[in-house]
């Protein structure tokens, strides 16, 4: 345990994990534990569509938090605000402005989980994702952070191979992957790819753009 700011604490020091989905959520647990946090999973997940695609997510979130033993909360399901806060620019590719708003929606809602809760860190699993821009939800975790008084950790669960591990761990818990972000956007895209890559492979996909994202 080094660099870390429950190195001021006694041990472990509770922060807020905000779980975008199980199978990413399966190394930030342990990492964290490593650093001396034990991560209370917050599913807060407007995004995701359709409503059978979040209930069955959501069933894979308790299903993780049963494996590693970890508290898990669920927030409310709420896809018209999510719609209405992403709609100015449903346009754009995945990565762009729509994820930027996106990423805005689910960490205001948990840093203000973490306010409630009196959890002076908070976090979240989008970070091992080669799809997400590190810098972007680094910068909004800390400006959601500022506004409920709460402390974002930026943690790299990327680095060291975090995404290869997640998958491998998500294959022993035998948890279901999906293969798209989460959003009816994202859903459309990734169904626009594999028609045009019928052999491609979801590992593919996900490394096509970790050279922008911040790996
Ligand atoms: S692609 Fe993913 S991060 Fe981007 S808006 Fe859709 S659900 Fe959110």
């Amino acid at each position: 345990m080094s660099n870390a700011a429950s190195e001021q604490y006694a041990s472990p020091v509770p922060v807020l994990m905000h779980i975008c989905c199980a199978p990413d959520a399966t190394v930030p647990v342990l990492r964290l534990r490593g650093k001396g946090y034990e991560p209370i999973g917050f599913f807060y997940d407007p995004n995701i569509h359709p409503q059978a695609e979040y209930e069955l997510r959501l069933r894979q979130a308790r299903k993780l938090a049963h494996i590693q033993g970890f508290e898990l909360l669920e927030g409310p399901y709420e896809p018209d605000h999510w719609l209405a806060a992403t709609r100015e620019f449903w346009k754009e590719p995945e990565g762009g402005l729509r994820c930027s708003r996106c990423f805005g929606v689910l960490l205001d809602m948990a840093a203000r989980k973490a306010q409630e809760l009196h959890v002076g860190f908070y976090t979240t699993t989008l970070f091992i994702s080669p799809h997400k821009d590190v810098h972007v939800l680094e910068h909004i975790g800390r400006e959601k952070g500022g506004l409920y008084g709460v402390t974002f950790l930026p943690e790299a669960f990327r680095k060291q191979d975090g995404f290869r591990q997640a998958v491998r761990l998500s294959k022993e818990y035998e948890l279901y992957r999906q293969n798209y972000c989460g959003c009816i956007y994202s859903k459309l895209e990734s169904d626009k790819w594999r028609a045009e890559h019928p052999n491609g492979t979801s590992w593919q996909r996900e490394r096509r753009s970790t050279s922008t994202t911040g790996e």
